[in-house]
């Protein structure tokens, strides 16, 4: 990068940090209390739940997992379960043959390998099977207190609309973009508001930017508001050649 480049990338990383920490209080106030949508008691529930909940909705397998566990109440016992009747069980989420598949070979390898006990590292969680970056990061921030991005579908959506990233779409990008401007203690439930607020109000392709606390430091608030100054000043412009 060349030395006349680095003050203008700093310069955006530095509004980009203000942006954050203002995006971060309002939603603070908006959602005070924030928490994981998916149910768990314990730290190897969360890991069931996040497999089970790719391509699923968070209510469908929170509507499963207490039928799971009736039946296998432990991560030992779970380990130990046929996988044909953990398919079973837990089919009404979709992709029953793989999910039961990966949370079988998971519990075992937590009993095998961690001693039954979900490790509290990024390396560690993400050796086990069906565990990719978003679930070992929710583990991380919700079960340990460490810090952790959790780049969902509502993540990835709201960072970009809101301008905290540049038309970043892939978990891993954006996730490392927005670890460089959210101080770490915060990235947690930040995203877990996002979830709050991508639910409530910046639903997917129809954000009510108009009843949004955020409408007025938001970028795609901003880009949508000058678009429609600017359709404005061309009828009014078009109705005065006419009269
Ligand atoms: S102003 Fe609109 S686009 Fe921006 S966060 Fe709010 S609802 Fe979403």
């Amino acid at each position: 990068m060349s030395a006349a480049k680095k003050p203008a990338a700093d310069k955006t990383v530095t509004k980009k940090k203000t942006l954050a920490l203002e995006v971060i209080a309002r939603l603070k106030k908006e959602y005070p209390e924030t928490h994981c949508t998916l149910a768990y008691d314990k730290a190897w529930q969360l890991l069931v739940s996040v497999r089970l909940a790719a391509q699923c909705t968070d209510k469908r397998v929170d509507m499963v997992t207490p039928l799971l566990y009736e039946k296998f109440p432990t991560a030992a016992a779970l380990a130990e379960a046929p996988v044909d009747e953990i398919e079973e069980i837990v089919r009404p989420c979709g992709l029953g043959p793989s999910k039961a598949r990966d949370i079988s070979k998971c519990m075992k390898m937590l009993q095998e390998e961690y001693g039954g006990k979900v490790p509290d590292t990024m390396e560690e969680l993400l050796k086990l099977p069906g565990v990719g970056r978003k679930s070992a990061n929710l583990v991380l921030g919700d079960v340990f207190g460490k810090p952790a991005i959790v780049t969902d579908t509502h993540c990835i959506r709201l960072a970009n609309l809101i301008g905290l990233v540049d038309n970043v779409k892939e978990p891993g990008k954006v996730e490392t973009a927005l670890r460089k401007i959210v101080p770490p203690e915060e990235g947690n439930d930040l995203c877990h508001r996002f979830v709050d607020h991508g639910r409530a109000v910046c639903v997917a392709r129809r954000p009510e930017c108009g009843r949004c606390c955020l409408q007025d430091i938001c970028r795609h608030a901003q880009e949508e508001a000058k678009a429609a100054g600017k359709a404005q000043t061309k009828t009014t412009a078009k109705a005065g050649e006419k009269s």
